[in-house]
């Protein structure tokens, strides 16, 4: 993938990142101090119906669940910098293929091209770590 081309991924998982630590931080003052109305701005970044429920006990339980499905993104956004700093982006890690463009302006952090992510979903749905 040619440099230009890996410049707007590259943005992308950049603002993905800052939008996904920004809501981390918004999400666990909710979760942790309970008091969503002293946060005002903060909570721009949540879904409205997420600040709009009446049971705090959901409401926590909710977002700590969120949070940690947010770490693991941030996570696979991190290894897909690395790979666009260490010039392999777009390439797949399983069979070195190269993974399309279309897939990865769904997902900018896509580490394995279309038919390698079916083949590890259906043989290795557990499998922790990503193969190097
Ligand atoms: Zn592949």
């Amino acid at each position: 993938m040619k440099a230009a081309e890996t410049k707007v991924f590259r943005t992308a998982l950049i603002a993905m990142r800052a939008r996904l630590r920004g809501d981390v931080s918004a999400m666990a003052d909710v979760a942790l101090r309970k008091t969503r109305s002293e946060s005002s701005g903060d909570l721009s970044t949540m879904p409205t119906h997420i600040a709009d429920l009446d049971s705090d006990g959901y409401e926590q339980e909710f977002t700590l669940t969120l949070m940690a499905s947010d770490e693991d993104t941030l996570n696979h956004i991190h290894s897909a910098l690395e790979r666009i700093r260490t010039k392999t982006y777009g390439i797949c890690e399983e069979c070195a293929g190269v993974i399309s463009k279309k897939r990865l302006e769904a997902i900018p952090f896509a580490a394995l091209c279309i038919r390698c992510a079916e083949k590890e979903e259906n043989q290795y749905p557990t499998q922790p770590g990503q193969p190097r």
